[in-house]
């Protein structure tokens, strides 16, 4: 048997076999034995030339979906291999959970079609005999799909299992949000994510961008919470779709369209980014200003710095100065009226959209994360003008790296307050101390939170 290479990674998923399964088969193994990113892969295998629309869209739910369900799927495997699914090698394991994932979780792929794929799968990529092993588990699936109970206690293990999540986040959640709404947030986060995509108001308005998006037989709906994000229907990558590369609009979920709307930036303002790329929110800021003003979008990834950049050229902003550097060190001359510390975090609220963190991150990322905020914080407090604007975001809801973030840093700067969102979102996501926080079983998009202060 001749074990397949690895893929190159440098080439995004555009190394990857054209055939859907194995596709999916070799990100999750990718994902799972060198943590690679499922959704980069995705990007690159999505944009090879040629690829089939129909293949597209199994390729991308094959993946998705068994990462998102991984926690049931693995129950459901677990006991029906007399060794157990961890003892299994990896390749074999990764072929199980796409089998278990057409079977259990998707009704449009037959049967005999999920088996004999993979059975295929485990004879290119397994030992001698994991074929038979895929077979045998997989039909067994197969008889007992109807007789399978998923654990409906509220203890942890069993909404672990029910909702698929790892431990920690269950057991988190379970504590701060009851049984029902932490099981509401999990399957949230097990949905299909939608394409939200921002209009840029340089070009047009939102009705506008929904008309061009029509003429590419695109179908899209106004987002509820943002005025300028639309809700594209069906799976459409925004990297395919004429109104993208021609700089009429910018992928984006919706709570992160409502964090320059916390910013309120005004034409003319001299406004910092400190943590920009890939510039969701920097070229937002210049679209909310009519590209009339200074925009600084510093960062500090090299290869990110690129992607910035290429953000800002295609959707033609011009008052956008791109700044390689550390935001904890970098001097810059002149104070600004406005700056966005849009912070590294622990990611907890995306979890729907980035299935493959949720299994790749420990409960450790929510005492590293603060530190580095609250370092990020500080710096920033120095560079705005008194009487200026400084707001705070991250894309999670975790007290640690929200209230307690915004509490420290304003016990250590006494000449900030907190200065009420209300009037610049909707009252929805407004909490009663003023700051915005947006939850997926809610709100319908991804959670985040942002904190408005004003220097005295
Ligand atoms: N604001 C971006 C957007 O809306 O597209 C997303 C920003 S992402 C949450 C955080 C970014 O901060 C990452 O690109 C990361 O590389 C950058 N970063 C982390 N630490 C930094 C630092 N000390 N100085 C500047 N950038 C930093």
């Amino acid at each position: 048997m001749t074990r397949p290479a690895p893929f190159d990674e440098d080439q995004g998923g555009r190394g990857l076999p054209s055939d859907p399964r194995e596709a999916s088969l070799r990100i999750l193994h990718a994902v799972d034995t060198r943590s690679a990113f499922s959704d980069r892969l995705l990007d690159g295998a999505h944009q090879r030339p040629g690829a089939d629309g129909r293949d597209r869209a199994l390729l991308h739910e094959l993946v998705k979906g068994s990462l998102r369900w991984r926690g049931r799927l693995d129950w459901a495997l677990n006991s029906r291999i007399h060794i157990g699914l961890d003892a299994v090698q990896p390749w074999i394991r990764n072929i199980l959970r796409i089998g278990a994932y057409q079977i259990l979780m998707l009704d449009r792929i037959p049967m005999h079609a999920a088996v004999d794929e993979s059975v295929k799968l485990a004879h290119k990529y397994g030992h001698p005999g994991s074929a038979g092993l895929v077979n045998s588990v997989l039909r067994r699936l197969i008889e007992e799909k109807e007789l399978i109970e998923w654990p409906a206690g509220d203890d942890v293990e069993s909404l672990s299992v029910w909702g698929s999540h790892p431990i920690w986040i269950t057991e988190r959640w379970l504590e701060r949000f009851g049984p029902e709404s932490a099981r509401a947030l999990m399957m949230a986060n097990n949905r299909p994510v939608a394409t939200g995509l921002r209009v840029n108001a340089l070009r047009g308005t939102r009705e506008e961008l929904a008309a061009r998006l029509v003429t590419e037989g695109v179908e899209s709906r106004p987002g509820t919470l943002s005025p300028d994000l639309l809700w594209v229907e069906g799976h459409h990558a925004p990297g395919a779709l004429k109104a993208f590369t021609e700089g009429w609009c910018t992928a984006q979920d919706e709570s992160e369209a409502l964090v320059a709307r916390v910013l309120a930036p005004e034409k003319n303002d001299r406004i910092l980014d400190m943590c920009a790329a890939p510039g969701g929110k920097t070229t937002h800021i210049a679209e909310l200003i009519g590209d009339e003003g200074e925009v600084w979008a510093l960062e500090r990834d090299k290869h990110r710095v690129s992607s910035l950049e290429n953000t800002i050229k295609r959707l033609g902003d011009q008052c956008i100065h791109v700044v390689h550097g550390d935001g904890t060190t970098y001097e810059f001359p002149m104070p600004f009226d406005r700056v966005l510390v849009d912070a590294p975090c622990s990611g907890l609220g995306v979890m729907g959209r980035r299935a493959d963190a949720r299994w790749r991150k420990g409960p450790e990322v929510l005492s590293e994360m603060p530190p580095v905020q609250l370092e990020l914080l500080d710096a920033a407090s120095y560079r705005v003008r008194p009487g200026g604007v400084l707001v705070y975001s991250v894309c999670t809801f975790e007290p640690e790296e929200t209230d307690h973030v915004v509490e420290r840093f304003l016990a250590l700067h006494p000449d900030f307050t907190l200065e009420s969102v209300k009037g610049l979102v909707p009252d929805a996501v407004v909490t009663p101390e003023g700051t915005m926080r947006v939850l997926p079983q809610r709100d319908g998009c991804d959670g985040a939170f942002a904190a408005r202060m004003r220097k005295k």
